[in-house]
């Protein structure tokens, strides 16, 4: 007995050793293929950016480079929650949080190049939503300002743009037909809620040369994209194309 216990003892230590062997080898074949798997998925969302740029953005004119290239920059998908991630680059907008909806992306293409967004410009966004648009905005000029009236909502993107790193992004909680008057005057204001007519506190706040893109008309129907330019303290309107925002409201939640 003695003889036989002295043997599988003897065994032990060798058994242990291939196992731990066996043990090693397999972690680090699951760690290639995850490796691999991870790859194939920022590929494809990569693969699938660019092909949204080229075929629902170039190809319809927005040609401003700059904006082109912040719009393959970034990463649409981590503002746009499941079940709906998957569509994340897809030619139409995506319900939020809250009843609300991230832009479709060549109309956030369009607004972005209608105005002309210069490094170091001052810009201010009204209706921050999932802060996609403030962080396209972000690859063109270091001052982005944005507020959101839904206060979850403020909440939620600022936590998602810090997350993806873009910091200097400043978010306010707050009814942005007042603006943002500390940081006031904008070299550019985008409004991404539809209104009735244009505020006038957002006019006050724009620079003299400064652009703004709104969409005017009925909150609950129709309204038409206008771009504002203030030409010696007065608005001067270009209308762009027929859209459909959800409406700007008054009352902060
Ligand atoms: N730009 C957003 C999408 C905007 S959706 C994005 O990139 O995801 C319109 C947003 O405007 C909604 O989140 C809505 O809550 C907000 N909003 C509506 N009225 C507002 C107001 N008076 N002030 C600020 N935000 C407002």
């Amino acid at each position: 007995m003695n003889d036989i216990r002295g043997k599988m003892e003897m065994k032990h230590p060798k058994n242990l050793k291939a196992g731990v062997g066996v043990c090693i080898f397999v972690l680090a074949v699951l760690a290639l293929f995850c490796r691999a798997d991870l790859k194939k998925t920022q590929n494809t969302y990569a693969e699938q950016r660019n092909q949204m740029v080229e075929e629902q953005i170039k190809n319809r004119g927005v040609s401003d480079s700059r904006v082109l290239d912040a719009m393959r920059e970034v990463p649409r998908h981590l503002f746009i929650d499941e079940p709906y991630r998957h569509l994340a680059y897809a030619d139409h907008p995506l319900p939020i949080q809250a009843q609300q909806t991230i832009s479709q992306p060549y109309i956030v293409g369009l607004m972005t190049e209608a105005v002309q967004v210069q490094k170091g410009d001052k810009v201010l966004e009204v209706g921050t939503g999932s802060g996609y648009q403030a962080a396209v905005l972000a690859h063109l000029t270091v001052h982005v300002y944005s507020i959101e009236i839904i206060k979850e909502l403020a909440e939620k993107a600022r936590q998602t743009l810090k997350k993806i790193g873009y910091d200097q992004v400043k978010i306010k909680w707050g009814d942005g037909n007042l603006g943002w008057e500390e940081h006031a005057p904008y070299d550019a204001i985008i409004v991404t809620a539809a209104s009735r007519k244009m505020p006038p506190a957002l006019f006050e706040q724009l620079k003299e040369g400064g652009l703004m893109v709104i969409p005017i008309g009925n909150p609950s129907s129709f309204q038409i994209l206008t771009l504002i330019e203030k030409k010696q303290g007065k608005p001067v309107r270009k209308e762009m194309i027929g859209v459909r925002f959800v409406p700007m409201t008054e009352r902060k939640r």
